[in-house]
């Protein structure tokens, strides 16, 4: 077993897509992201299309078979998972494909009431689309935080929207149906694979550093070369 397959699962909130691009950026993994995913999949096909516009979720069986497909095509690689799976059947599914890797899951953990604060205090570029956290400005160059200050993207300049649906109370209702498929979806995992959990409540960086040791810790191949 010298392959690492890993599984990002966190709230809203507790940066996971920015923890899922730092990992992609130091170590090789292959992604497999479940919206992205959803979105290549719309995007080639109009049926998809319509079902996602619909609002409704794009079904397991399509999202298994993509993603056993990625497996398939990078057999030695380490893969990264990052929105997938996202209920019991589909990590039922998916633990069979990955039989010789070693598996780890790293679960951020952050409060129901620290999520809503950060998300209500959230903004949206209308040019680069990029998320800002008001904290995360904090550690930004002056020139960059006098721009956020004048409700503009702290990158680019452009004007910074708030998301409609980031309410106090549709967060609560998004973290409730978050805590209720992802429970019992970790209480599965664990049984056959390693878990480690994070803190996702303190900055980028520190969430980061944990995570570095976590799959330093668990990299089969980190472990055997002692690099
Ligand atoms: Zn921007």
């Amino acid at each position: 077993m010298e392959k690492l397959a890993v599984f990002l699962i966190g709230p809203q909130g507790s940066g996971k897509g920015t923890q899922a691009s730092i990992l992609l950026e130091r170590h090789r993994f292959i992604s497999i992201a479940g919206g992205d995913i959803a979105r290549k999949l719309a995007k080639k096909h109009k049926e998809i299309r319509e079902e996602i516009k619909a609002g409704q979720l794009l079904s397991d069986q399509i999202l298994d078979k993509s993603v056993v497909e990625i497996i398939q095509k990078h057999p030695k690689a380490n893969l990264l998972f990052d929105g997938y799976p996202r209920n019991i059947e589909q990590a039922r599914f998916i633990i069979q494909h990955l039989k010789d890797y070693h598996r780890l899951v790293l679960y951020l953990e952050l409060s129901d009431s620290l999520s809503i604060k950060r998300l209500t205090n959230r903004l949206i570029c209308s040019h680069c689309q990029t998320t800002v956290y008001g904290e995360e400005v904090k550690n930004l160059s002056l020139l960059a935080k006098i721009t956020y200050r004048f409700g503009r993207c702290p990158y680019d300049g452009y004007p910074l929207i708030k998301r409609t649906d980031d309410t106090a109370e549709a967060i609560q209702t998004r973290l409730n149906l978050y805590h209720q498929e992802t429970e019992p979806l970790i209480n599965y995992l664990k049984q056959s694979s390693e878990l480690v959990m994070i803190d996702a409540s303190p900055t980028i960086s520190q969430i980061a550093e944990q995570i570095e040791i976590a799959i330093n810790q668990n990299n089969p191949r980190t472990n055997t070369n002692g690099k």
